[in-house]
């Protein structure tokens, strides 16, 4: 096993197809253009599964696709199955917004994907046209259900903001209760592409929890399960479970055994890390596996990052980067970096 200088191990692994995106939700991709990453830069999915097939060689067992918009990648199917033949990988999961989930699904599935993620901040169309400036709420609605119907376990991420759906997160758990599906609330993050982040938007987990138990009854953690996730699992007296990601509030850094591949081959040990590793170029000049196993493995030894940690730590906490800071790198934003 690969352990950093925490000794947190290599394990989980976030791929990003694509930095481009289908909805410009206005904490992540609020802008309508963007520094896109130049088409030639893009691995390919040979390049992809070559790579991933290195990181396995050296511990990680979870794969999770993610972008941008996973699933506006061309054939993205066919990269899953290349990665599902992968015997290393325990747990191979995709990350969308739904919008083209329905007609994807059942592709997915016979691909050899093993669960979805879908994210869905607002039960109401209306308030995702002005969250996300788009119309197609029915389709991401599509998507759940057609995922539940090809056989996924499923989950629902919602950012949870002050004053724009944090009167809903009754309403989403009761969601998801219908659909067969496990909600994570996540706190508003002052990520790249955040640019409207500001500290009093933030639902914090303490008070998500306050809210569902004036309606539920007492809640109780989960203690079960894989603490290296970045969601604490919690349970309602009815049984109902549902998770938080409270990296704003009350980060995990100390269990973080995740690291992020952008499209272009860029490897970031951290969201909020300065810099990443390219391996684009050592990929695409000869490089055989046991040289990018090295690079690997040297880079994570030496990994000190604890990024939410040290933003916690911020007397004055405002968004990570301006406009101008993000266009003079791409790499920075959040839909590129995947999340
Ligand atoms: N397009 C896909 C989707 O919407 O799920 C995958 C990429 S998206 C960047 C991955 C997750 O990051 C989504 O669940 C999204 O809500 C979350 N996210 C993006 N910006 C965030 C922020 N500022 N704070 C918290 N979560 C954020």
């Amino acid at each position: 096993m690969i352990v950093d200088r925490f000794q947190r191990p290599l394990g989980s692994l976030r791929v990003s197809v694509t930095d481009r995106c289908n909805l410009r939700c206005r904490y992540c991709m609020p802008e309508q253009e963007y520094v896109w990453l130049p088409k030639e830069s893009i691995l390919t999915f040979e390049e992809i599964s070559r790579l991933v097939s290195v990181f396995t060689s050296l511990g990680v067992e979870k794969v999770r696709l993610t972008g941008g918009e996973p699933l506006l990648r061309h054939d993205l199917p066919t990269l899953t199955r290349m990665l599902a033949a992968n015997s290393g990988i325990r747990d191979l999961a995709l990350t969308t917004n739904g919008l083209l989930l329905a007609k994807q699904a059942d592709a997915l599935k016979q691909a050899g994907l093993g669960r979805v993620t879908v994210s869905l901040d607002t039960l109401r169309p209306d308030r995702m046209r002005e969250l996300a400036r788009t119309d197609r709420h029915a389709d991401v609605i599509a998507g759940i259900e057609a995922a539940r119907m090809a056989g996924f376990p499923l989950k629902l991420n919602t950012v949870v903001i002050r004053g724009v759906n944090d009167d809903e997160l009754v309403d989403v758990i009761g969601f998801a209760r219908i659909h067969q599906a496990e909600v994570r609330f996540i706190e508003y993050m002052d990520v790249g592409g955040a640019t409207g982040w500001s500290a009093e938007q933030v639902v914090s987990q303490r008070e998500i929890i306050e809210v569902l138990s004036a309606r539920y009854g007492p809640i109780t953690p989960v203690t079960t399960g894989d603490l290296s996730a970045p969601a604490e699992r919690f349970r309602m007296p009815d049984g109902v479970t549902f998770g938080i990601v409270a990296s704003t509030t009350a980060p995990f850094c100390r269990s973080c055994d995740r690291s992020r591949l952008t499209a272009d081959g860029t490897w970031f040990l951290c969201l909020y890390a300065e810099r990443g590793t390219d391996f684009r170029e050592p990929l695409r000049h000869g490089a055989t596996d046991a040289a990018l196993a090295d690079l690997i493995a040297s880079t994570w030894r030496g990994r000190t990052d604890r990024g939410a940690e040290a933003r916690l730590g911020l007397v004055t906490r405002t968004p990570l980067y301006q406009v101008d800071g993000l266009r003079a790198d791409p790499h920075r934003e959040m839909h590129t970096r995947g999340g």
